[in-house]
């Protein structure tokens, strides 16, 4: 299985980096999970998104999911057959989300005419060939859903967005690679009590990593500022007690 990281900024974009996509290869299928502001251009390097199976998305903050408007204009501006249709797997309760985003942008058909619209049901494994796609809930500040992608015995698990819970658990358990968001520098950036909160600082996504014995772990949806990424990956790998890598735009990783 292949995991290419073609965007790895959090909602506020590093600066030259796209927001959140990642290409998922295996099985004999091709899936973007997430397409947030960014990743078509960076998807036009290597695919047309016709030789995707799917896109699948996480959650419906504009970071995972706003370039989906800009992916309708690679396709002609007409009502495509069904098969010609790219398949879109949205989380359960939000097509109609979708549907306000396609009037917003100029008309209700802006995404129908180009693509097959559907939801995933937050349980039950997709398949995609010989991959499977399992969704698992997190908490986030919105409903949104981690996956886990299965394919030549091999498992990938992404968190999307999420804080410390039983969904981030489940999904680092036993995962050869854990694709882990890390968006938070402090404590002091996440909601404060008596709200729930949404995201992960690195160690909070190292010790994920450590409970679940996951064999490696990727931090990805970061800020990239003045202080760089280091200290992201040794907070993290101190916590994990192993290796950290920092998702790196443009990377594969063969898992
Ligand atoms: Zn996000
Ligand atoms: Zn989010």
């Amino acid at each position: 299985m292949r995991l290419t990281v073609l965007g790895r900024s959090p909602a506020r974009p590093n600066p030259g980096e796209a927001c959140a996509g990642y290409l998922v290869e295996g099985g004999g299928a091709r899936l973007l999970v997430d397409i947030g502001p960014g990743i078509v251009a960076q998807l036009l390097l290597r695919h047309h998104p016709s030789e995707l199976d799917a896109v699948v998305i996480s959650h419906m903050h504009a970071d995972h999911m706003l370039d989906l408007v800009t992916l309708r204009y690679v396709y002609p501006w007409r009502r495509l057959t069904r098969d010609e249709r790219l398949r879109i797997v949205l989380p359960p309760g939000s097509a109609d989300q979708l549907l306000y985003l396609a009037r917003g942008v100029g008309g209700a058909n802006h995404f129908e005419d180009a693509f097959r619209l559907g939801e995933h049901d937050g349980v039950t494994p997709l398949s995609f060939g010989s991959l499977t796609l399992t969704p698992r809930e997190t908490q986030h500040y919105i409903p949104c859903w981690g996956f886990r992608a299965e394919a030549d015995g091999r498992r990938l698990a992404y968190t999307a967005d999420t804080a410390p819970c039983p969904g981030l658990n489940d999904l680092a358990d036993g995962a050869d690679l854990l694709l882990s968001e890390a968006t938070l520098r402090s404590l002091d950036e996440d909601a404060q009590p008596p709200e729930p909160r949404g995201h992960l600082t690195p160690a909070e996504a190292g010790a994920a990593a450590r409970d679940g014995r996951a064999g490696r772990l990727v931090l990805t949806h970061l800020p990239v500022d003045d202080a760089g990424v280091e200290w992201f990956r040794s907070d993290a790998a101190a916590a994990f007690g192993r290796d950290v890598e920092i998702a790196e735009p443009s990377k594969t990783y063969e898992i």
